[in-house]
């Protein structure tokens, strides 16, 4: 296998799909060298088998807002794999969804999946519907449409969707609330669920308390303390919230945050009270991160991302290609040591070529923000053996899974001058198990 000769073969066949070719560009050149250790891999065809979804459906959304307009949109799920479990992955609503955008989450969660030690395949799916502005009852009636067309796609032991950007535990109950009713069965078929019906403790934490375990593990091989690291985290959603409470916690000091219309730079630390503020701002008021600076006099930045701040630490949490080659020189001008990524592909393929040359503690997102479908795999066992877990356990089991993909990160992607390349060690590491579930159950 020649990962260009495949890529371009994919490019040819798919066009007009940046966001997965650069997703499948990225995994292809990690596992090149071992892919070839395999003949049996290539005589199975294995890597288109492997970048090629499984499936794709995508149907038309029809609902009424609240002024009595038909509005239309366009629905997808991915079910990218499900050689190692039943498609899992998150539903994402955003003007921006497409099914280049889906393609590549699927795919990448396909390999975050494996590296979970969890049984789950992978899969993702989303509407271009925009949540911005809409009332809770256009949200309920948009969720519910939604779900007429996907449901007959889903079940608990078929494929278990999530919550993703414009998807949070709102959105995830209205969902699950219209599939019951259609489907008939109350079972764990989303995860994310309210807590009174199903859903799992640390759920809404996992993916950014996740990213902060992974980032522990990462200090401990350079023997760095965590304490009064400054911080820039983008994003000031679900994931950019929890990252900030757990840097807190362990006394580090988050000094940004940010949404799709700027930044926020606040030099004196984002507080616990002030990250409680942002809370309310954003999950009751649905307002915007300036008003933050608004309310406590600091600096924003408008149409800005915050990599141009001087801190030690960055973990981008916002979206992908958030983060250019140009930001990362700046980050790496500026002193940072360490990028952990909560969100999906936030580093471009420059910026990514920049942290491996000056090899900087560098985690991709696959392995850092696998907390979140972690936990959800974490749900799906409660909701099958009907018992609900305590916050306790729950987080010393994402604690155990944050450090067991560290290791396999560091087992294959350690270099004979001992620096650890996460990016080719959890490719090579998800694909492995993959690859092996595929090849034991024949061309299929
Ligand atoms: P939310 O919808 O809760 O928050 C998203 C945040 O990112 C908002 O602040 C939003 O600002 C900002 N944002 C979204 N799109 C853009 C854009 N194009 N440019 C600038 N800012 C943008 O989503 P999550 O926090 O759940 O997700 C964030 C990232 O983490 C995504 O990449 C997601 O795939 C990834 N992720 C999420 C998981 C989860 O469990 N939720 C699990 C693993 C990964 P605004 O409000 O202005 O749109």
């Amino acid at each position: 296998m020649k990962a260009e000769q495949v890529l371009t073969t994919l490019k040819q066949r798919f066009p007009n799909e940046p966001e997965y070719h650069q997703a499948v560009h990225e995994v292809l050149e990690s596992i090149e060298e071992v892919y070839n250790q395999h003949p049996e891999f290539d005589k199975a065809n294995l890597i288109e088998r492997l970048c090629i979804p499984e499936r794709i459906f995508s149907f038309r959304i029809t609902w009424v807002d609240d002024k009595g307009n038909v509005q239309t949109n366009m629905g997808y799920r991915i079910q990218h794999s499900n050689a190692i479990g039943p498609y899992k992955g998150g539903i994402r609503f955003h003007s921006s969804v497409n099914q280049s955008i889906l393609k590549f989450l699927a795919f990448e969660q396909t390999f975050k999946n494996a590296l979970t030690t969890l049984p789950m395949g992978g899969g993702k799916g989303g509407s271009d519907f925009n949540p911005k502005g809409k009332s809770t009852a256009e949200i309920m009636r948009f969720c519910q449409a939604f779900v007429t067309e996907l449901w007959r796609h889903i079940g608990p032991d078929t494929d278990v969707p999530a919550g993703d950007i414009g998807v949070g535990g709102r959105e995830v109950g209205f969902m699950f609330g219209m599939y019951k009713k259609l489907a008939r069965e109350f079972t764990g078929t989303f995860t994310g669920k309210g807590i009174t019906f199903g859903g799992s403790l640390i759920r809404p934490e996992a993916t950014g308390y996740g990213n902060v375990y992974f980032l522990l593990e990462m200090l401990k091989t350079r023997n760095i303390d965590i304490k009064g690291k400054k911080c820039l985290v983008s994003g000031s959603g679900n994931v950019a919230q929890y990252t900030c409470e757990k840097l807190i916690e362990l006394g580090a000091i988050p000094v940004t945050l940010s949404d799709s219309n700027g930044y926020i730079y606040d030099p004196e630390g984002i507080t616990k009270e002030k990250l409680e503020y942002v809370m309310e701002l954003k999950e009751l008021y649905r307002g915007r991160i300036k008003e933050y600076a608004e309310k406590y006099g600091c600096k924003y930045v408008e149409g800005g991302r915050p990599w141009g701040e001087k801190a030690d630490i960055a973990l981008p949490s916002a979206t992908q290609n958030e983060l250019n080659g140009d930001d990362a020189e700046m980050l790496i001008k500026n002193g940072i040591f360490a990028v952990s990524e909560g969100a999906n592909m936030p580093s471009t393929p420059e910026a990514i070529e920049v942290f491996l040359k000056n090899k900087i503690l560098y985690a991709p997102g696959k392995a850092a923000n696998a907390g979140g479908v972690s936990v959800s795999g974490l749900e799906m066992t409660q909701n099958s053996e009907r018992l609900g877990w305590s916050k306790e356990e729950v987080d010393s089991k994402l604690k155990w899974i944050m450090a067991n993909i560290h290791e396999n990160c560091v087992k294959y992607g350690k270099q004979s001058d001992n620096f650890v390349d996460y990016v080719k060690g959890a490719n090579i590491a998800g694909f492995m198990k993959v690859a092996q579930a595929m090849m034991a159950q024949g061309i299929i």
